[in-house]
């Protein structure tokens, strides 16, 4: 079975690692009311994509 010659160094481990982070959902506030939302993505709160009502909120 392959084994590894050397133990990895923090500094490499580390370096892997910089590819190594969170997925952060393209959230961006809404031009209506302000409230966070996903972009591309009618507004949650107020129901508005690109400046018209597509879904109706309460
Ligand atoms: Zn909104």
């Amino acid at each position: 079975m392959a084994v590894p010659k050397r133990r990895t160094s923090k500094a490499r481990k580390a370096k892997r690692r910089t590819h190594f982070k969170l997925e952060v959902p393209g959230m961006i506030a809404c031009p209506e009311c302000g409230e966070l939302k996903k972009s591309h993505h009618v507004c949650p709160s107020c129901g508005k994509y690109d400046g018209k009502e597509v879904v109706s909120v309460g």
